[in-house]
């Protein structure tokens, strides 16, 4: 008599849910949004997670992204496309945190991921799943590094890759799309132009669209920024934690892991508070924060040198208000000279070259002291999103980022100096 083997599922998907009039659907086809046009989210056996798993199993495993794979969306270990999404570590910032008059600030440093942002962590969980599912070719918009790591991921896994940007991104993220063989299109205009031409190629070319939230696997990559965060802090949370939103994926990823850590019992109920932080040129969310709204208006003439939350529109804006609101957090703007001048304080001060947008992150933190939102106690974790090396030519672009938009005429990529 054969014994029977018995295999434990490498991921606990069990469906999709409409993050908006909750409809169910079907996880092993491919999905856009729902019918109502709102995003669908992942969603999970957590009962089975739980029997099946703990965080004593998960220390042992290798420290990288797919420990948690239980959580994951990809149903087979060997549909994964990864060149090693290291845990990435959660620096104290004494100096910093002693300038801006908080004992306990630390930073959770996306730089160490493969091309250097956090985007790795969307495009691999993105790709693996889309690749399971059968797609040949992925077309997204990007401010830059979505692109770049959305790129470097399709070529590893064999698949083409089709990526449009405004023509202001930095040019060190148009030059890694070309390098891993994406074909580059570039728009006068925003985000949101550029994605008005990937849904053309979608809708004409059959190019896969894996622009923000219109697939449903690219926050189940963003989500592990929580977990890695808990399991740092002996599954435990911290009091706050603060993002730049730009398109606002990490926060709502940050959010929905909380929520599934919870559900699990493997943190108590206690949320940390989420704080969305914006440019002050660019800041849709925080204007529906401040005026109490759940959904975010189109903001005009948007312009700022962090580039990466240039996002004048967002489809998941009120995703991003909903976990702010449910924390009990806010959402805060800082303006150019106040980005620049913490850039160069981390630098100074800790060592860190940040990005900009991780950056404004931290620029957000001495008006939340001041006011008294943040207590000299609190235990505080901002997010820092990437390598300050990814953004290029700060001031010369940021002329040119200001241009209004107007049409999608392909521009030749600029190839530096
Ligand atoms: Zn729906």
């Amino acid at each position: 008599v054969q014994a029977e083997v018995k295999t434990t599922p490498y991921s606990y998907l069990s469906h999709l849910q409409c993050s908006g009039c909750s409809a169910s659907f079907d996880a092993d086809v491919l999905h856009g949004l729902c019918a109502c046009g709102s995003p669908l989210l992942a969603r999970y056996d957590l009962d089975a997670v739980q029997t099946a798993t703990s965080p004593t199993d998960i220390r042992a495993r290798r420290p990288d992204l797919w420990r948690y794979h239980e959580l994951l969306p990809v149903r087979k270990a060997e549909s994964v496309v990864t060149f090693g999404e290291s845990m990435t570590p959660l620096i104290p910032l004494a100096r910093v945190g002693e300038s801006v008059g908080l004992r306990n600030l630390s930073m959770k440093d996306e730089s160490a991921l493969p091309t250097a942002t956090f985007k790795a962590r969307g495009a691999a969980t993105g790709v693996s799943r889309a690749r399971e599912l059968g797609v040949h070719k992925i077309a997204m918009p990007s401010n830059g590094n979505a692109g770049a790591a959305w790129a470097a991921y399709a070529a590893r896994a064999g698949i083409a890759s089709y990526v449009v940007m405004p023509s202001g991104a930095p040019r060190v993220a148009q030059r890694e799309c070309v390098a891993a063989g994406a074909e580059l299109h570039l728009v006068r205009g925003f985000i949101n132009d550029a994605g008005t031409v990937v849904a053309g190629l979608a809708a004409r070319d059959g190019w896969f669209d894996a622009s923000t939230l219109k697939e449903p696997y690219r926050v189940e990559g963003k989500k592990t920024i929580a977990l890695e965060i808990v399991e740092q802090l002996s599954w435990r949370v911290p009091d706050v934690i603060l993002c730049p939103a730009g398109g606002g994926v990490a926060i709502i990823g940050i959010y929905k892991g909380l929520l599934e850590l919870q559900a699990l019992g493997w943190i108590s109920r206690r949320l940390p508070r989420l704080v969305a932080v914006q440019a002050q040129g660019c800041a849709p969310i925080v204007r529906a924060f401040e005026l109490g709204q759940h959904s975010a208006e189109n903001w005009t003439g948007a312009a700022t040198i962090a580039f990466g939350i240039n996002v004048p529109w967002a489809l998941g804006a009120s995703l991003v208000l909903d976990a702010v609101y449910a924390t009990s957090g806010c959402a805060v703007s800082v303006n150019d000279r106040e980005i620049l001048a913490h850039q160069a304080l981390l630098a100074r001060l800790e060592g860190c070259f940040v990005c900009l947008e991780g950056a404004a992150a931290i620029a957000a933190l001495p008006q939340l002291t001041r006011s008294g939102w943040l207590g000299a106690a609190d235990e505080v974790v901002v997010v820092n999103t990437g390598a300050g090396l990814t953004g290029d030519d700060l001031g010369s672009q940021n002329k040119r980022r200001r241009a209004p938009p107007g049409g999608d005429q392909p521009l030749d990529p600029v190839w530096g100096e």
